[in-house]
């Protein structure tokens, strides 16, 4: 029988039963205390190499970009805050500049910036799908930032399977004549599997089927793809056919926030209309500054993309064994597991052996499919890269991974 006054002791019950079955299931997350230096990760008195993080390139930690950066800023320049929303006071000169630079870079008409990547996400797609008249068909394993921009909107929104381009195709063919617009959404790499999208045949269908809008995601390719790093699109040759193209500064780019690159209209109706861009402080303009820095030298960055590129052959190489078979086509590589306990027990192998790999469990990725998510980094050296496959393949766990990447790409 519920006794009123135990209710009152402990109101917070509830939650703490729910807790309780999350960490029962091996899925209960906690923060934990980590200290970085530089490449590393110092945690309970053990020094790793970081390969969790998503500063692909090593720009977060190489030290002599921010001695260069810093030479030419002035106390008058750190700017820490912008005190209001852009469409108030916040305004700062800086701004424009960084969406300026960003748009000639795409050879676009324009880009806007936010205040990260979950703002853009979840913000445009309300924005722009507010009706019934549009329909939304989104790859089954976008990103929860576009999840939570698709339950915001008003617009229908039909999930295709996991880069399946048939059933897109036959979703479209259904319901083409049925909506004004159709609004397409994929990432470009998968951030949990790494994965890519088949970008070109999604133009193509673009060109049959002139009512659809092309949203791409680029959050883990932008600074990595592309001969100026632009991302996947500048490397398929088809920007000009994205009509929403986002990209994270808060990834390679080593900073924080997010851009679109977009039409001129778009952007004056997404100023007016996305409640993430209106109704909150804009970036600290010294942060803009910092991003403008690192996308003003970007496209010279080669070298370290060619690093990167260099490694995950060679990662990939060794780890697409026959039983062991390969779903990732990027740096991003996950290493499938199954359990959440077994993954959780693997992170700790590869921990114990200097390589801080963290476990990715439900509901981050499907049930059952568990993993450790291996982000390779382009200041690895050869040794360290030998040494980390060497563990890698030890892992016995690692034979389920053909199992539990069929899994993910059905469910
Ligand atoms: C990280 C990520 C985001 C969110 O970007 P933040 O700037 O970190 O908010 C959006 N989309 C994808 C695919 C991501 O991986």
């Amino acid at each position: 029988m519920t006794n009123i006054s135990d209710f009152m002791d402990s109101p917070y019950r509830f939650l703490q039963a729910r807790l309780d079955e999350l960490k029962t299931a091996k899925n209960l997350r906690t923060l934990s205390h980590a200290d970085a230096e530089g490449r590393y990760i110092i945690k309970q008195g053990r020094r790793m190499l970081n390969l969790s993080s998503n500063d692909y390139l090593g720009l977060a930690v190489d030290m002599n970009l921010r001695a260069d950066f810093l030479r030419q800023i002035s106390v008058k320049d750190f700017v820490p805050s912008a005190s209001s929303s852009r469409l108030l006071t916040g305004n700062h000169p800086i701004f424009d500049e960084l969406e300026t630079e960003l748009a000639k870079l795409y050879n676009a008409e324009s880009a806007l910036l936010f205040n990260s990547g979950y703002d853009a996400n979840s913000g445009i797609l309300p924005a722009i799908a507010n009706n019934d008249d549009t329909l939304i068909l989104a790859d089954k394993l976008v990103h929860a930032s576009l999840i939570d921009g698709i339950r915001l909107s008003h617009a229908k929104c039909i999930r295709f399977r996991h880069n399946d381009l048939n059933h897109l195709e036959r979703l479209i063919s259904k319901n083409a004549s049925c909506y004004r617009h159709i609004i397409l959404v994929t990432e470009s790499i998968f951030s949990m599997n790494g994965d890519e999208a088949p970008l070109r045949e999604m133009v193509d269908l673009k060109r049959r089927y002139p009512n659809i809008m092309l949203y791409v995601d680029e959050a883990h390719a932008f600074g990595l793809r592309g001969s100026q790093g632009l991302g996947c699109c500048e490397e398929a040759g088809i920007l000009p056919d994205i009509d929403l193209l986002v990209g994270t500064l808060g990834k390679a780019a080593a900073s924080a926030g997010a851009f679109v690159i977009c039409a001129q209209t778009i952007r004056d109706y997404l100023i007016n209309h996305v409640r993430p861009f209106i109704f909150t402080t804009a970036l600290p303009p010294f942060t803009v500054a910092w991003s403008l820095y690192i996308v003003h030298n970007l496209p010279q960055m080669s070298a370290r993309r060619e690093r990167l590129s260099c490694i995950t052959k060679r990662v990939h190489q060794a780890l697409a064994t026959e039983q062991v078979k390969d779903i990732s086509q990027s740096h991003i590589i996950p290493l499938l597991i199954g359990s959440s306990a077994d993954a959780m027990l693997q992170a700790d192998a590869m921990q114990r052996h200097g390589f801080y790999l963290l476990p990715v469990r439900p509901p981050t990725v499907p049930e059952g499919t568990a993993r450790l998510r291996l982000s390779l980094r382009a200041d690895l050296t050869d040794e360290e890269t030998e040494r980390l496959i060497e563990e890698a393949t030890a892992t016995p766990q690692l034979h389920s991974y053909e199992t539990a990447s069929t899994r993910t790409n059905n469910s």
